[in-house]
């Protein structure tokens, strides 16, 4: 059975750092949402003209432009075999989108990375990228390196990480993300991680909550039968 995982959660939860290592050890790809607009921003494509002023501000991408892209995304080859959402579906439209993009494919694993609002702020506010290879660092505890540890370019902070502009996406967050909670929580390969921990030990807990979930997601009967 393909692992299709969605992984939610609010900004600086560690999606990303998390994201990449499922996609190391499992073999599939990571589709993070917020990687292929900040990439379309740095290439100035149409998608990036749009998407620029929007992130800037903390705000939501259209749900029409995100499943758009989606959409697309899932139809390629490397993804046949399971997936690693990373920041979509983050809006109920965008899960209820979703479901109709997989119909016919083996069911969602859902997670939800957890991590208080306080501690959040304070990452966020320590967290800086690379520029050239989009590498993040610090958001944990430790000391910040003087250049990138991976490529050696100069490490910034990324302009929505102000914290005003954080504060606004966690808002954002609570009104229109913590609904797939209610959405999706009665579904069988629905699981929390406690995301308040060192990243080794939100590691393990993902890899336990994900082979759970696929258990749970095998003993199902398929549908219709
Ligand atoms: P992230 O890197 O996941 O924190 O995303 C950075 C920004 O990209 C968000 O604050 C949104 O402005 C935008 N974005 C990423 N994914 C989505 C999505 N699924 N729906 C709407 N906007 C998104």
């Amino acid at each position: 059975m393909a692992a299709n995982l969605v992984l939610f959660g609010p900004p600086g939860a560690g999606k990303g750092t998390q994201a990449k290592r499922i996609e190391q050890v499992r073999r599939i790809p990571q589709i993070s949402t917020g990687d292929i607009l900040r990439e379309a921003v740095q290439a100035g494509t149409e998608l990036g003209l749009q998407a620029k002023a929007v992130m800037e501000r903390g705000e939501l991408v259209s749900d029409a432009l995100m499943v758009g892209i989606v959409r697309e995304r899932l139809a390629r080859d490397d993804a046949a075999g399971g997936f690693i959402l990373d920041g979509f579906p983050r809006t109920v439209a965008q899960a209820v989108a979703l479901d109709e993009i997989l119909t016919g494919r083996d069911p969602l694993v859902i997670i939800e990375l957890g991590v208080p609002d306080q501690e959040l702020v304070e990452r966020l506010s320590r967290r800086r990228v690379c520029l050239r290879c989009g590498a993040t660092f610090g958001a944990g505890a430790g000391d910040m390196p003087a250049a990138c540890t991976r490529c050696g370019a100069a490490l910034v902070q990324r302009s929505d990480d102000r914290e005003d502009v954080v504060r606004e996406r966690l808002r954002v967050y609570h009104e229109q993300t913590q609904p797939l909670v209610a959405f999706y929580e009665d579904r069988p390969s629905f699981r929390r991680v406690e995301g308040n921990q060192p990243p080794d030990a939100v590691h393990a807990a993902l890899g336990v909550a994900i082979d759970e979930a696929l258990a749970a997601v095998r003993r199902q009967p398929p549908p219709g039968g």
